[in-house]
């Protein structure tokens, strides 16, 4: 018989699509890691599923336990899953810029969801990391995962995103290109390809708004980098551990407005009903691989990290593209 225990069990080994329509003009081939396919709908399933077993190994989480993150949305999904085949409940804090869907799909998978304001500084005792830590402290038995600053999450990249895509394109993978969050993602990845091809570029996605791009060409942490943006996902106004800057080549940063149209362009015209973050990506690499004047022999991997249903009301939405001049 062949099925599963429980869903979780259906989290990673994710296709690898070629885009065909939106890469006029690009010799190289781009093929897209579709990672909304995993059961949580994004690829942090990955990391949430490893946090929470690396926990239990090192005695931090217990039964009955409470898992308390800070989450955008889709580590929560992951980890709401993973908690309800474990037996765990789970608090959110998000920022009040994430979208509603985003917020009703953690409360229906069990989650309790505090909201939080965006535009006030890391440290403020109301952002939602210091909400976080502090509920943390406050309620006996509980754990803080701490997705930017735990190596779980680079480790999970590390040993099934990295080795899938390596599989999947039998070592021709030339560029690895992804948006960069935590950061958990483009590091697990990148060292894995990287050691089986040292030549292999990694090229990170950042957006306006964020602090990677300057801090990878400076080395500086510019404060003037940061202000609010739309991207959901994908830069920060903080240095997560999960970023290693030593495995990003370099950073390519995509405004709003390009990312959501591109967004809009994979699932009309490649069948991909992705999310914001996604379209940033893909609209990067082929950036990229225009600068660069890219060849047929490059095979260039982008990441897709999660599904268009989050995005609703917001970018698949004609009105509010247009509100916000995205669209004529
Ligand atoms: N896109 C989306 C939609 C995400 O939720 C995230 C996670 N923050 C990312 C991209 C970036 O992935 P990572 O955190 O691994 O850098």
């Amino acid at each position: 018989m062949k099925y599963l225990n429980h869903i979780t069990e259906a989290i990673g080994n994710t296709p690898l699509v070629k885009l065909n329509k939106v890469t006029e003009g690009v010799k190289a081939t781009i093929l897209a890691k579709v990672e909304y396919l995993n059961p949580g709908n994004s690829i942090k399933d990955r990391m949430a599923i490893k946090m929470i077993e690396d926990a239990e190994a090192a005695g931090i989480l217990k039964p009955g336990g409470t898992i308390i993150e800070g989450t955008s949305g889709n580590t929560g999904m992951g980890l709401a899953l993973t908690a309800i085949a474990k037996g765990y409940k789970c608090i959110f804090t998000l920022s009040d810029k994430q979208s509603k869907e985003k917020i009703d799909v953690l409360k229906a998978v069990g989650a309790e969801v505090i909201v939080c304001p965006t535009n006030v500084a890391p440290d403020h005792p109301d952002s939602y990391y210091s909400v976080a830590r502090r509920l943390n402290q406050e309620i006996p038995n509980s754990f803080y995962p701490n997705q930017y600053d735990n190596m779980s999450n680079t480790v999970a990249h590390y040993e099934t995103t990295g080795p899938e895509i390596w599989e999947q394109t039998e070592g021709k993978i030339t560029h690895f290109v992804t948006g960069v969050g935590t950061g958990g993602t483009v590091s697990g990845t990148s060292q894995f390809l990287k050691e089986q091809k040292p030549g292999l570029i990694t090229v990170g996605v950042d957006t306006y708004g964020s602090v990677f791009k300057k801090y990878k060409e400076t080395g500086i942490f510019d404060e003037k980098e940061i202000y609010p943006y739309s991207t959901e996902g994908i830069g920060e106004d903080i240095l997560p551990k999960n970023v290693n800057f030593d495995l990003i080549d370099t950073f390519i940063k995509v405004t709003d407005k390009d990312g959501a149209v591109m967004t809009r362009r994979l699932a009309k015209e490649e069948g991909l009903f992705v999310g914001w973050s996604g379209g940033s990506a893909v609209f990067g690499a082929l950036e990229y691989a225009r600068e660069q004047n890219l060849t047929e022999e490059d095979m260039l991997v982008v990441i897709l990290p999660d599904h268009g249903s989050r995005y609703l009301a917001k970018l698949y939405n004609d009105d509010w593209m247009r509100a916000q001049g995205y669209i004529d």
